[in-house]
């Protein structure tokens, strides 16, 4: 299963987002997507918190969230409760079905590989940075 929550998926590739549409739908697991494209403004952001000892983001332009190829998931660990209730523990059932199911796809990577296990992008995602999302409207405009 997957929820969007806030993550618009018009703004990413459209083969990115029909792969991990399908990828997750087919999971027995709830993945909430916490993060999709990002603006090289909203990098720039995460990229300066990150070098003030946030949590890890690559700089301005480097990040295939950049370019609408990336997204971020949270494994909710009891969808019985309403809301999230996000776990992080890495041998989660959840995040080892995460790992296996990734290996084989022909075009997802699972950030397992450099330790950001809730990044899954593109495979060989540098090749695919032409990719311009349609007009952005703000998520909450006044
Ligand atoms: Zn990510």
């Amino acid at each position: 299963m997957i929820l969007w929550r806030d993550v618009d998926p018009l703004l990413l590739q459209p083969q990115f987002r029909e792969d991990v549409e399908r990828f997750l739908a087919a999971s027995p697991f709830w993945w909430t997507v916490t993060s999709g494209y990002r603006s090289i403004d909203a990098q720039r952001v995460l990229y300066a918190r990150y070098r003030n000892g946030g949590a890890r983001a690559a700089p301005p332009g480097r990040s295939a969230h950049n370019y609408g190829l990336a997204i971020d998931v949270a494994l909710d660990a009891d969808p019985e409760i309403p809301g999230l209730q996000p776990t992080w523990d890495t041998k989660a059932a959840g995040w080892l079905w995460l790992k296996t199911a990734s290996i084989p796809h022909p075009r997802l990577s699972g950030g397992w590989r450099f330790r950001d296990w809730p990044h899954i992008q593109r495979f060989r995602w540098k090749r695919f940075r032409g990719w311009t999302p349609p007009i952005i409207q703000p998520l909450h405009a006044a």
